[in-house]
């Protein structure tokens, strides 16, 4: 028997971090038994539905490298894959199940059904329908259809049953038809209700696994009484746990704290590795402590039974870990460009298309930063001091140098630090020649040079001579390569912040 498992999501929205599991945990399924992963567009709900959304459903899977075997895009041997193109086979297998009275129209109106279920929950009851439709007679039906009325088809629960699965996650679980109610099999308007589509697309395409939120564990019982009354065998069942939220609380799409969407990340520069790597431990891990996984790696580790019945933690900081390791390995024009639109956002100077210089520019800042960052547009955060004296000089203030205070909290010899910055300002006055409009106007190799010959003539070196120049230059006592960040910062702001902080401690002196 071939595998076949399958997504379905209802496009009612971008792909959810949630909804990225589901699929991807089918897709490694079906990929480690050599079976059929299929996308299935379940859209009857128009309510609910979303224009777009199931492109970028779509479009954000296959960015995550998830490939589908079968789907509305390139048809397979089940088509259509989209439930609103299937709407005659729905009513052809609900007009079985009136046939075989598995299914009676229902005339109730949604206020009449509203005032019920209030009544129950007013007795301290669970609500369900009462069956006030249940006993018509075939003539009084037919009347009713006749004259016009709208109605709904309702299937016909057994009583006193018991419905039960082995969830493959959770185990033995039971259901009590009793509990449930006869439920709406097509809508008023025509439409199916999703755990009838569900049920009857399942078994077409030949489903034999299913594999889904554990939000879709109440609506199972449901879905077994229709497989029964067609006397179809059921599929497997295995419940995803849910995913918490930092707070430990369920994730809900309207839950804005928590970025949800796999669209966000991609768009601040997270990597489809990254996020694949850290999705498929929400809720499964291999055995051993290795986190880091490619995809052809988990497609060959995945197994169902290591998929845990309690809730997943979703850990922002993991992720960004993850994407940290990931990020190292791709080009630093890459992330230049995820981040350009990030950094103009933040100084509106920065031009909508850069020169080539600018550009280059650029892409040495990114390259500078790389290892510092969890995600790409972080640069415009990370690097500010960069744009800053490029774009809004004004607000440099920032990253002034400290006063005396500053210095001797660092633990820096204040007459050691004067010399050394006194040395280092005087060698690149031999660069005064240089254009200083040009941001990057002295190599990084001529600046090692100078700041390697100063520790020689000064004969000061380590901390003692880096410190210093970095702290009255950027700011700060700690950055990323001082040849590359003075040579990126360009001579004549290195050399006015020289000025400065020697200045502020002849002053202090
Ligand atoms: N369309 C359902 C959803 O988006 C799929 C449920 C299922 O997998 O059975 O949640």
């Amino acid at each position: 028997m071939t595998v076949r498992v399958r997504y379905a999501p209802s496009p009612t929205g971008h792909l959810h971090i949630g909804g990225a599991r589901t699929a991807l945990f089918n897709y490694l399924f079906a990929r480690k038994n050599g079976g059929d992963f299929i996308v299935r567009i379940e859209d009857t709900d128009q309510k609910r539905h979303v224009a777009e959304a199931e492109a970028s459903q779509l479009k954000n899977l296959a960015w995550l490298g998830i490939h589908w075997d079968e789907s509305v895009d390139r048809g397979g041997p089940y088509a259509p894959y989209r439930s609103s193109e299937r709407l005659a086979l729905y009513h052809q297998y609900a007009q079985m199940l009136v046939d075989k009275d598995l299914a009676y129209p229902c005339f109730c109106t949604e206020a009449m059904l509203e005032e019920e279920r209030e009544r129950m929950r007013g007795a301290g009851l669970a609500p369900k329908y009462s069956g006030r439709c249940a006993l018509l007679s075939p003539d009084e039906r037919a009347a009713r259809i006749a004259a016009g009325e709208p109605y709904a088809l309702r299937f016909r629960v057994p009583p006193g049953k018991t419905y039960e699965i082995d969830d493959e996650i959770r185990g033995r679980v039971s259901f009590r038809s009793d509990d449930m109610g006869d439920f709406v099999i097509i809508k008023q308007d025509g439409m199916p209700t999703y755990n009838f589509a569900v049920t009857v697309d399942d078994h077409l395409m030949q489903i034999n696994h299913v594999i889904r939120g554990e939000e879709h564990l109440s609506n199972t019982p449901r879905q077994l009484a229709i497989y029964e009354a067609f006397g179809w065998d059921p599929p497997a069942f295995a419940h995803l746990p849910l995913i918490l939220n930092e707070d430990k609380q369920k994730m809900s799409k309207r839950d804005e704290r928590t970025m949800q969407f796999v669209e966000q990340y991609r768009a601040l520069g997270y990597l489809p590795e990254a996020l694949v790597n850290f999705i498929a431990l929400l809720g499964w891990a291999p055995p051993g402590e290795k986190e880091l996984f490619r995809l052809d790696e988990l497609i060959d580790l995945f197994d169902l039974s290591r998929v845990s019945k309690s809730p997943a933690v979703f850990d922002r900081q993991k992720l960004m870990w993850m994407n940290h390791h990931y990020l190292q390995k791709v080009d630093p024009a890459w992330i230049a460009e995820v981040a350009y639109p990030y950094v103009r956002e933040r100084y509106p100077a920065v031009p909508e298309n850069p020169s080539d210089a600018l550009w280059s520019w650029f892409v040495r800042v990114a390259r500078l930063y790389q290892k510092e960052l969890s995600f790409a547009a972080e640069l415009a955060l990370r690097a500010d001091l960069f744009f800053k004296v490029r774009f809004a000089p004004e607000t440099l203030s920032a990253h002034e140098p400290p006063s005396l205070n500053g210095w001797v909290q660092e633990g820096l010899d204040v007459e050691t630090s004067m010399r050394v910055l006194q040395a280092v300002k005087d060698a690149l006055s031999s660069f005064a020649h240089v254009g200083q409009k040009d941001m990057a106007d002295v190599p990084p190799e001529a600046i090692k040079d100078i700041l390697k010959a100063q520790q020689k003539a000064t004969g000061i070196k380590g901390k003692a001579f880096f410190m210093p120049i970095r702290l009255a230059v950027t700011g700060l006592a700690h950055g990323p390569e001082l040849d590359q960040t003075l040579s990126l910062l360009g001579l004549s702001f290195v050399r006015a912040r020289l000025t400065e902080a020697l200045a502020k401690l002849t002053q202090a002196g």
